[in-house]
């Protein structure tokens, strides 16, 4: 698996991390809104319970503060038990009692006989057979306006048991818009056999409810629902309801999703981000180091780009390339030493021309081009004259001296197309590739006059020297001519030259047909194995 790849993967899974948490963040707070807002609504339909309960309580002591007033007590008495009419009653009852926040009120004999409150027979039908009753009482009954809560009182009159005041409330519409608090988010509503009864709002009123799931749904509008329980367990009576409208909820919880979402993307977004930040810092010096590495195998040592940062990473690519700048150092000083070594083994330490080894090196190629070109090749073998008798006279350091002398003149007068050897002692040889023989010769002769002209200098003694000299000649067409061959044919034309006297330059017989065009120009004599020069004779 590449590097590449692995951080791919690593990626990929740091996503699915960040998108895993965020999800079941997001699963998490919506079970927190929704329990909280299940908590909520049977918080406030308890209050709601609490607030009837309160109301019941409130109408028992209206009846109370009723049923204890002595006029009306006397007043009851003189209507009952004197049998007078009940005329004043009722402005009695109005003036003392009409401020109480009631909406029926009526007094019934224990005889079942109406004295007040005539117009609610619903109130009279349900109040009768409960007349007699010798404690305060409290209930509950429908009626077309609304559900009616209703508390009840003996009056007594010197302890005995006249009638029953009564007080009612009708939970009707009115009394749920009271109820419910000002917000569109709540509502308050009686309900029978599923479907809403009564209601604050005409506009659910006869929608079904789901009692499963206790939910009312009108539209767009949804309702959580919970029963509020009020009076006794009475089967007939319609059941109140509380509902918060989910609304909120619903909005809260979008809310908080597309903050989910938003923040997955992001999140995911700056983690490709990072991946690909760290690719590419990893990536570009590790292709870098790669492909300087594959070069290095092939045994190049290219030059790296350093880099400014300094992450590990740059850190090593600079090192590496310290490493690479260290060892073309070391690989060019090798080289150096090399052309020096290479320099010294074909170069005479004495008198800095090549050496008989740079002979055998650079003869082949001679060879070749003088056959490719179809011209000569000339060997010029000269021999110091009696050097014996210098190196006797001055010894060995100023015959060296004179050979140092010797070479000198040699490299001053020699043509850039020369070879110039010590080929040993006092044994020098030029090698020239010509059109004609004649010109080497011409050369030699140039040489030995230079040389008879220019002695020697030891210790501010003056030395004068000769040479002799032997050429010899190969033509490109013969081919099958060696160096051996072409430097006896030199060591024998130069064996003449010492054998006729010494100080003279010898062609070699061999090369005669090259030199007879040039005979009359060179004025050259042809002597037995030989041509001898005229012009020291
Ligand atoms: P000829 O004219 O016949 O050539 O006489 P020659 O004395 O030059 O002949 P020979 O070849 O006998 O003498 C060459 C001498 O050169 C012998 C040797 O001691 C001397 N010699 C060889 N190499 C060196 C060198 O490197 N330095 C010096 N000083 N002498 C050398
Ligand atoms: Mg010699
Ligand atoms: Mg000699």
């Amino acid at each position: 698996m590449t590097y590449r790849s692995r951080l791919l993967l690593y990626v990929g899974m740091l996503i699915v991390l960040l998108v895993g948490m965020m999800t079941l963040s997001f699963k998490a707070a919506r079970d927190v809104i929704v329990t909280g807002t299940e908590e909520h609504l049977r918080h406030v339909a308890l209050r709601k319970e609490a607030g009837v309960k309160s109301q019941i309580q409130e109408l028992d002591h209206y009846t109370d503060v009723i049923a204890g007033d002595l006029r009306l007590q006397e007043y009851l008495y003189i209507i009952l038990e004197l049998g007078t009419s009940g005329e004043g009653l009722k402005a009695y009852y109005d003036r003392q009692f009409g401020s109480l926040p009631t909406d029926r009120s009526l007094i019934v004999s224990t005889r079942g006989e109406v004295l007040l409150g005539k117009e609610y027979p619903r109130l009279i039908a349900e109040m009768v057979p409960r007349a007699d009753a010798r404690e305060a009482q409290h209930f509950f009954f429908d009626s077309p306006q609304g559900v009616v809560m209703v508390a009840a009182r003996p009056v007594l009159y010197q302890g005995e048991r006249l009638a029953t005041a009564v007080v009612a409330r009708v939970m009707g519409r009115d009394w749920l818009t009271k109820q419910e608090d000002l917000s569109r988010d709540y509502l308050l509503f009686f309900e029978r056999r599923g479907r809403v009864l009564r209601s604050s709002n005409d506009r659910y009123q006869g929608l079904l409810i789901d009692s499963q799931t206790r939910r009312l749904d009108y539209g767009e509008h949804h309702f959580r629902l919970r029963q509020v329980s009020y009076g006794a367990a009475d089967h007939r009576l319609p059941r109140m309801w509380f509902g918060v409208a989910e609304s909120t909820l619903t909005e809260l919880l979008a809310g908080y999703q597309r903050w989910v979402y938003s923040f997955a993307a992001l999140g995911s977004l700056v983690v490709l981000f990072v991946g690909w930040l760290v690719l590419r810092n990893f990536s570009k010096p590790m292709e870098a180091l790669m492909s300087t590495t594959e070069k290095m195998i092939n045994g190049e040592l290219p030059v790296m780009t350093r880099s400014d940062a300094s992450t590990e990473m740059d850190q090593l690519v600079n090192r590496f390339a310290d490493v690479l700048d260290a060892l073309r150092r070391e690989q060019s000083k090798l080289e150096r030493a090399n052309r020096k070594l290479q320099e010294t083994a074909i170069t005479d330490s004495l008198t800095g021309l090549h050496n008989r080894r740079y002979l055998q090196e650079v003869a082949p190629g001679l060879f070749a081009r003088v056959v490719r070109d179809k011209r000569y090749l000339t060997a010029v073998l000269l021999d110091l004259d009696y050097f014996k008798a210098i190196n006797d006279s001055w010894g060995h350091l100023g015959g060296d001296a004179v050979l140092v002398h010797f070479a000198r003149l040699l490299k001053h007068n020699s043509r850039a197309n020369d070879f110039l050897f010590r080929i040993g002692g006092e044994e020098f040889m030029i090698l020239n590739v010509t059109e004609d023989p004649q010109d080497s010769v011409a050369m030699a002769n140039k040489i030995r006059a230079l040389v008879n002209s220019s002695p020697a200098n030891y210790r501010g003694n003056v030395l004068p020297i000769t040479v002799s000299a032997g050429v010899s000649c190969c033509y490109g067409k013969s081919g099958d001519i060696s160096l051996s061959t072409l430097m006896r044919a030199a060591d024998k034309a130069l064996y003449e030259a010492k054998s006729a006297g010494r100080n003279r330059v010898i062609l070699h017989s061999s090369c005669l047909e090259a030199t007879s065009a040039v005979r009359r120009r060179a004025q050259v004599t042809v002597i037995e194995g030989g041509v001898r020069d005229q012009s020291r004779e």
